[in-house]
């Protein structure tokens, strides 16, 4: 922060809060924001009636809470006072940062995640610890699907009963489920729906859930009944890709070059145009945060950092196919987070 001219961190929605408090902001109309300076106590500003949410840890934090008729925006100003430039977390509802600017007329605002992402990508051996544990407990869905029905169902029926699945085996929250059956697979985001499951169909599944904070986030693919050459073909180069993604991530291997050695696999079978996304995201407090394993990212894997490696391959009007590892990097190399098989899995 010093080196920045950084006054303040001002922390509310998102996962830098927790990241430094263990406190998770409602995302409401009501303002809950960190005040961390560089110098002094950093200031958890809250709704009054929200103070017995936190819990108290004096040695790191002052709670400030704020009455109903009272102005927390103006509270907030007052803590930081005459500053320089101060950092916001990059989720910050745009009513709390207009207001702050009128009252701070002579401040700058840049965004926060230039600095806590450099902290918030380097796991702890806990950080590994709890994405493990969470990466196990989704690992036990997929085995239970392999002895679970899906022809008759409909997507949505399917996402409800993996979201259940997925408290069941340890998470606090499921947080989505992306159940893709047929030529909905073509789409990545695809959003469960009423189309029936039916034999025939490949069925991408795409799911995670919260573990002490920490997510997890898996995919594998399946087939209801026989599959054909066609789809045989393309999760024969998926399969590969992500095994040539996962062997490629090391110490010092720029993220890129993950996405690199993924596509390549993808692209020597045919499938070039047909995978539409980077192969991953690091994962953490956030589904998606840093570092990205994208073309255009050169920042240098390190141990610690954790992400998915999940190429695809989408033939529009046909299927998809996709598969899934949260990876952590380790000294040697990358460790899988994720260890059911990869191998395509056969439902009724
Ligand atoms: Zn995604
Ligand atoms: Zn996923
Ligand atoms: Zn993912």
């Amino acid at each position: 922060m010093a080196g920045q001219e950084i006054d303040a961190l001002l922390l509310s929605v998102g996962a830098d809060l927790p990241y430094f408090t263990g406190y998770r902001a409602m995302g409401l109309e009501r303002l809950t924001m960190l005040v961390l300076p560089g110098k002094g106590t950093a200031t958890l500003v809250v709704p009054a009636f929200e103070a017995p949410r936190v819990e108290a840890r004096p040695e790191a934090f002052a709670v400030h809470p704020w009455e109903e008729a009272e102005d927390p925006v103006q509270v907030v100003a007052d803590l930081c006072g005459p500053s320089r430039r101060l950092a916001v977390g990059d989720q910050t509802w745009s009513t709390f940062l207009l207001g702050l600017q009128e009252r701070l007329p002579r401040t700058a605002f840049v965004t926060a995640s230039p600095l806590t992402r450099e902290l918030r990508m380097r796991k702890g051996p806990e950080e590994v610890e709890l994405l493990r544990r969470a990466g196990a407990a989704v690992d036990r869905v997929v085995d239970r699907l392999d002895r679970h029905a899906f022809a008759g169902k409909s997507e949505r029926r399917l996402a409800a009963e993996v979201a259940a699945m997925t408290v069941e085996e340890g998470h606090e929250a499921a947080t989505f489920s992306i159940v893709a059956s047929g030529p909905n697979g073509a789409s990545p985001h695809h959003e469960a729906g009423d189309r029936v499951i039916g034999e025939g169909d490949a069925v991408v599944l795409d799911f995670g859930g919260r573990l002490a904070g920490y997510c997890s986030d898996t995919t594998r693919t399946f087939f209801v009944g026989e599959p054909p050459d066609r789809f045989l073909d393309a999760f024969a180069a998926v399969r590969a890709a992500q095994q040539a993604g996962v062997e490629a991530a090391a110490p010092g291997v720029p993220a890129e070059e993950v996405d690199r050695a993924a596509r390549r696999v993808i692209a020597e079978a045919g499938y070039g145009d047909c995978f539409v996304h980077r192969t991953g995201h690091g994962i953490g407090l956030e589904e998606h945060e840093h570092p990205y394993v994208v073309e255009g990212n050169p920042e240098r894997l390190e141990p610690g950092m954790a992400f998915s490696v999940e190429p695809g391959v989408y033939l529009p009007g046909e299927f998809g196919v996709r598969i899934e590892d949260v990876v952590v990097v380790a000294a040697a190399g990358a460790e899988r987070l994720n260890l059911s098989s990869r191998d395509l899995h056969l439902v009724g």
